[in-house]
């Protein structure tokens, strides 16, 4: 599947990704708790550490991080059955978030900031103006953004998983030289990895886009912020000349990796426009 994007193509792409000066990391809350839902701290200050390795070469990075919902799950004593107690839950949730991440980038001596948006924000020219004046005004400052949907106000997001979708909207609106969204498998397969030992990886993505896509659909279950999301999320970005990766959070410095166009998780090629479909 992958014999239709060459070589050199590839090779393009991962100096691309190398040599971007702003990039847009999406982390997912597989990536930031454990298994009883708590915020994980070592995943966490792994996900910095991670981050650091990029503005340590100069980068701007801006961080679009889910886990609210989780954070607040592991904090007090409530489920999500409905809706109204997962936005609940993850303005709890989301505080906890941010506590940590301050204190883990102050190891580093950066400061981040908060900005919750929704989707309407983003469709609106004006407010969309405004969501990119501060992003820019922040990273003029060296301030970390740490972006995520308002789930207070916003319910699309709990039902459907869309910070993908919204990462990938930044990334074009915002203007970033990459994307990478780090999730708990590495990248994309040919079937569900967690499920299926058969499937196998799909380091590059390019031409091959419909097939990747059809196999992506047959053997994702559906759920909640699965692949499908970040597969079209990242294709979007790609169409746009932005390379952009998936890649599995817990793979050692798997941001100086990308940083160094190591082989790593699976790359969309920058297509400018061109599809296969
Ligand atoms: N905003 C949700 C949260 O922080 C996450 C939704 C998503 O992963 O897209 O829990």
């Amino acid at each position: 599947m992958t014999e239709r994007v060459d070589a050199a193509a590839l090779s393009r792409a991962r100096e691309q990704a190398a040599a971007a000066e702003r990039v847009i990391v999406k982390a997912g809350t597989n990536s930031l708790t454990d298994a009883e839902s708590n915020l994980d701290d070592e995943k966490l200050d792994k996900l910095v550490d991670d981050i650091e390795s990029l503005l340590s070469r100069g980068k701007e990075v801006m961080l679009v991080s889910s886990g609210a919902v989780g954070a607040g799950i592991g904090r007090i004593d409530h489920d999500t059955e409905t809706v109204e107690k997962s936005q609940a839950l993850s303005t709890v949730g989301q505080s906890h978030l941010m506590h940590r991440y301050t204190e883990s980038f102050a190891r580093y001596d950066r400061k981040v900031a908060q900005i919750l948006i929704t989707e309407h924000d983003l469709d609106n020219p004006e407010r969309f103006t405004n969501f990119r004046n501060t992003v820019e005004t922040l990273l003029d400052w060296g301030i970390v953004p740490i972006i995520n949907e308002n789930d207070a106000v916003a319910t699309e997001e709990l039902q459907i998983g869309d910070n993908d979708m919204i990462s990938a909207s930044i990334a074009i609106g915002v203007g970033v030289d990459l994307l990478v969204t780090l999730t708990d498998v590495g990248g994309v397969y040919t079937g569900n990895p967690k499920e299926d030992p058969d499937a196998e990886h799909i380091p590059v993505v390019g031409e091959n886009y419909g097939e990747v896509e059809d196999v992506v659909t047959e053997s994702s279950t559906g759920g909640f912020g699965g692949i499908q999301t970040k597969v079209s999320g990242a294709r979007d970005v790609s169409e746009h000349g932005i390379p952009a990766i998936i890649a599995k959070s817990t793979e050692p410095d798997v941001l100086r990796k990308v940083a160094e166009a190591e082989s790593v998780g699976t790359i969309f090629v920058p297509i400018n426009g061109e599809t296969d479909d």
